[in-house]
């Protein structure tokens, strides 16, 4: 599994790498520039991200903007919306409204709120991908 996370603190990019690498490769990028850009590089190189951690709140484009983008240019190329990539959007505000704005507007997938945790990573990634556990891998993974 292919996974991009996008998050303009060091601290929490360190911490969801190493949460992530037992499910397989992480890149990480600090803003939802550097997000987009790396989406369509995995895209020209043909291997593109199985799952997006985006976090809201960064500099320069923030999640929201970054998710439009992503979305809007898997519109272009006709991916249909059960083959988009999953994005995780990932902020520090607990609010419905962001929660709302995220799911109909943006297009995410699915919905972390800070501060991160091995048990919220585990169950994300049972939803979003139906991933057991880290010490319980399926034949299926890769
Ligand atoms: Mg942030």
């Amino acid at each position: 599994m292919k996974m991009l996370v996008a998050d303009d603190e060091l601290n929490n990019r360190v911490l969801m790498g190493r949460l992530l690498e037992a499910y397989g490769t992480v890149d990480l990028v600090i803003d939802g520039r550097e997000a987009v850009d790396a989406f369509l590089l995995a895209h020209t190189e043909k291997e593109p991200y199985d799952l997006i951690f985006m976090d809201i709140m960064m500099p320069n484009m923030d999640g929201h903007q970054a998710v439009q983008a992503i979305r809007s240019r898997e519109a272009e190329w006709g991916i249909l919306s059960r083959h988009e990539v999953k994005v995780i959007m990932v902020t520090a505000l607990d609010s419905p409204k962001e929660a709302m704005r995220s799911y109909y507007h943006d297009g995410c997938t699915d919905y972390m709120t800070k501060p991160i945790t091995k048990q919220k990573i585990e169950h994300i990634l049972q939803r979003a991908v139906g991933l057991p556990t880290a010490s319980h891998p399926t034949a299926t993974e890769e």
